[in-house]
């Protein structure tokens, strides 16, 4: 079985609202194991609208509509699944009197168009809208099954997961669901991923393996097709393991978890305090930091001005001065770490500094985007009552990408020490 999504609405090809509805449907349709071979974008034309749900209708067995079945004149798509069907419109009593029965709840009067969205194509089924006033609707063609969702996201989310699947499920016998487990992992690229898990990618089937990256960060995804999900973790487990034994200290959470709920576990567990210092990133990092240790977080340090790291060094070091460490981002950035750490009294310092590359943004005609990565180093140095641990980076852009790329990398490492000091 396939299924196939049509959007409607001409605001969606204009760019004035995004087609969010279609890539959440995707995904849920996706986690149910149901092949989505087309999704499409038409607008409020008849024609159009007609020729595109036709086409849907002739190459897939489920077509899933959403929008266009409210009040208005532009909400066509009653009439267009009613010819794509070769059916008449017909007035279906039941759902006048449930559309007037919600209006004299709301105490609202009813005016003469939302009488449109009682007519549905004739042999339709009929599903109730608990959300809104606009009935969906289902026709089963010899062709395709059409279920017609309105276009109002949380409406048509909860049709999607209360009517649109469980009626799929009945329809046509499915009995097994997509069940996934992601291993997130950090300070490792796609690449290093792929050279360490790849031969589990290219030669497993039932489950599967995937790789995502994300700036800072890759998740490895391990899939598998079942019944229940105890019988998907049975399949999953053996792979698990060995992505785990592959993959080892660099997978830092599962699924749901985050780098900042995991860091921010461990220091709650120890009851350690945070102090940082950052440039470049002005700030993402800090927040982050702060979102990770809540109340622990004890102060932070943002900006790039020598006379600050100056200051920071010279009243709080251990009597480095800023002139000699200057020469050597490594050393500079762990005695800002130290210096945080001194200043705030806290557990743990983290200083996280950036040196962009001067030639920056000249030389390549302007023909760079601004999320490129930027080319320069970023040193990130934690303190701790045993030592500094310390990265570089060969990044240090001022984009957006390279700020979280630089987060993670922080909260990472801020995590790695604090699981070695244990
Ligand atoms: P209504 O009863 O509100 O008219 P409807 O089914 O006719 O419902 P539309 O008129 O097509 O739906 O869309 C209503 C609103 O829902 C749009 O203004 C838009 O905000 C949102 N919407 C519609 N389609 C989408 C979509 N594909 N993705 C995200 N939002 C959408
Ligand atoms: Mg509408």
């Amino acid at each position: 079985m396939n299924a196939e999504i049509v959007a409607i609405g001409s605001e969606l090809l204009l760019g004035q609202i995004v087609d969010t509805n279609s890539a959440w449907m995707a995904q849920r349709l996706a986690d149910q194991g149901i092949n989505l071979f087309y999704k499409t974008v038409v607008g409020d034309n008849p024609e159009r609208m007609l020729e595109t749900i036709t086409r849907a209708m002739e190459r897939s067995d489920v077509v899933i509509t959403s929008g266009g079945i409210g009040p208005t004149q532009d909400d066509l798509t009653r009439e267009i699944v009613a010819q794509a069907t070769a059916r008449d419109l017909v007035l279906d009593p039941h759902l006048l009197e449930q559309i007037e029965e919600r209006f004299r709840r709301r105490g609202f009067i009813m005016t003469e168009n939302n009488d449109r969205q009682a007519y549905i194509p004739a042999g339709a089924t009929p599903v109730e809208n608990p959300n809104g006033t606009a009935p969906s609707f289902i026709v089963e063609d010899p062709r395709a099954v059409v279920f017609c969702l309105p276009g109002v996201p949380f409406e048509m989310k909860w049709l999607f997961d209360n009517e649109l699947i469980p009626y799929l499920r009945r329809k046509f016998d499915l009995s097994e669901s997509i069940y996934s487990r992601v291993l997130k992992v950090a300070d490792i690229g796609e690449s290093g991923v792929d050279d360490l898990v790849g031969h589990l990618i290219a030669n497993s089937s039932n489950p599967t393996v995937g790789v995502l990256a994300h700036p800072g960060q890759v998740d490895v995804r391990i899939t598998a097709k079942a019944g229940n999900r105890e019988s998907a973790d049975k399949l999953i487990a053996p792979l698990e393991k060995e992505v785990r034994e592959l993959l080892g200290g660099h997978i830092f959470a599962a699924d749901e978890q985050t780098m900042p709920g995991v860091v921010g576990e461990l220091l709650h567990a120890r009851g350690l305090t945070v102090a940082i210092y950052e440039g470049l990133t002005g700030g993402v990092v800090a927040q982050q930091l702060q979102e990770a240790a809540g109340t622990l977080f004890a102060q932070g340090s943002i900006g790039q001005q020598e006379a600050m790291l100056r200051r920071l060094l010279e009243s709080n070091g251990p009597g480095a001065s800023y002139d000699a460490l200057q020469q050597d981002g490594a050393a500079l950035t762990g005695q800002l770490a130290i210096a945080v750490r001194a200043q705030a009294g806290a557990d743990l310092g983290l200083a996280v500094h950036s040196v962009p590359d001067p030639a920056q943004g000249s030389g390549d005609g302007g023909r760079r985007a601004p999320e490129n990565l930027g080319a320069g180093r970023t040193y990130i140095a934690v303190a701790s009552s045993t030592g500094i641990t310390s990265r570089l980076y060969n990044f240090a852009g001022p984009g957006a990408p390279d700020k979280t790329r630089t987060a993670m990398h922080s909260l990472d490492l801020l995590r790695e020490t604090v699981t070695r000091l244990a």
